[in-house]
């Protein structure tokens, strides 16, 4: 029963001086950070498009299933992500879910305590939800509010020529279970925003080439990126080596898979030399970011990547895309 659910998870949380009206009312009530400008996100996961759930998977075994806590910490962590690629401070989330009829409690119970494990280690307060149930796959979105100084949001139409192109982490196979295992850069924004010049950003959801190009097109500019320099996950190697069959190569793997979270960023190119000469703990403690220069921004639009002879190609722009029609 969905009151039963509701009013036991109320219960559960803390308190949050961020709220002045606590969840269980029609709508929370936030109390405004001074001299900060609100940021809104939402994204929506569905079973069977953006995660296998256990027991639902496929006979491959590949991608891994996930249990529904993975689905909830993900759900948290991929709009947590939309807030670090805006240098946002993350502040609260709305989850909104619809559980399948057939086992849909345990699963509810098991996604909270995914939700609630994200939720504590970003310190962001869980200030509402709703729960439907139906007679179809599970499906979650999470929107999460964020606080920016006015002026200060990053923003992805603001990368200039000259620009050195960073990523914080290395990329590629996430699908491995690193997609399930999401740490949003948040701190690492913040950091960031805080003490280096950042001139566009966007997070990798999509795929490093895609998410890039999105940048370079909304900026107006293009890219080239120095293929060697493209950090590449040991996992890109490992998927490419699970699957010959696609042809795909590491490095395509790195440039093309998606849900790796790091950011891309746009920097003058003093700014980027000086951020991956700091050491990341010295910017958030204990930090896992690795942050690389891996192109540069140019006039001409498009990308292209340049090899070790220094030949440029046309660089596709390939990632992962809904299609509709
Ligand atoms: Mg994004």
């Amino acid at each position: 029963m969905e009151s039963d659910f509701v009013g036991q998870l109320i219960r559960q949380l803390p308190r949050d001086r961020r709220l002045e009206v606590p969840p269980g009312d029609d709508a929370a009530v936030l109390r405004p950070t001074p001299n900060s400008r609100p940021v809104i996100t939402v994204d929506l996961l569905t079973e069977g498009v953006d995660f296998l759930l256990q027991g639902h998977e496929g006979t491959a075994g590949f991608p891994p299933a996930a249990t529904p806590a993975q689905v909830g910490k993900k759900a948290v962590a991929v709009s947590l992500s939309d807030l670090a690629a805006m240098a946002a401070v993350p502040e609260a989330v709305v989850v909104a879910v619809a559980l399948p009829r057939h086992g849909g409690r345990v699963i509810a119970d098991e996604l909270t305590a995914g939700v609630m494990a994200m939720t504590d280690a970003y310190g962001v307060t869980l200030a509402g939800g709703d729960t439907n149930s139906w007679d179809g796959p599970l499906v979650i979105s999470v929107t999460a509010l964020g606080s920016v100084a006015a002026g200060h949001a990053w923003r992805r139409d603001r990368a200039q020529t000259g620009d050195l192109i960073v990523v914080t982490g290395p990329v590629g196979g996430s699908l491995l279970g690193r997609h399930l295992n999401v740490e949003p850069r948040c701190r690492e924004a913040v950091a960031i925003a805080r003490q280096f010049t950042v001139h566009a950003a966007i997070d990798i959801s999509d795929g490093l080439a895609l998410d890039l190009s999105r940048l370079t097109a909304a900026s107006d500019v293009g890219g080239v990126i120095d293929l060697k320099a493209v950090p590449v996950h040991p996992d890109a190697e490992r998927l490419a080596a699970l699957q010959p069959a696609t042809g795909k190569t590491p490095l395509e793997h790195a440039l093309g898979d998606g849900e790796d979270f790091e950011l891309l960023l746009a920097m003058p190119a003093a700014e980027a030399i000086r951020l991956v000469a700091t050491p990341p703990s010295e910017l958030v403690a204990g930090s896992s970011m690795r942050p690389a220069i891996i192109g540069e921004i140019v006039a001409e639009p498009g990308l292209e990547g340049k090899a070790t002879d220094g030949s440029k190609h046309p660089l596709a722009a390939k990632g992962f895309d809904h299609a509709f029609e």
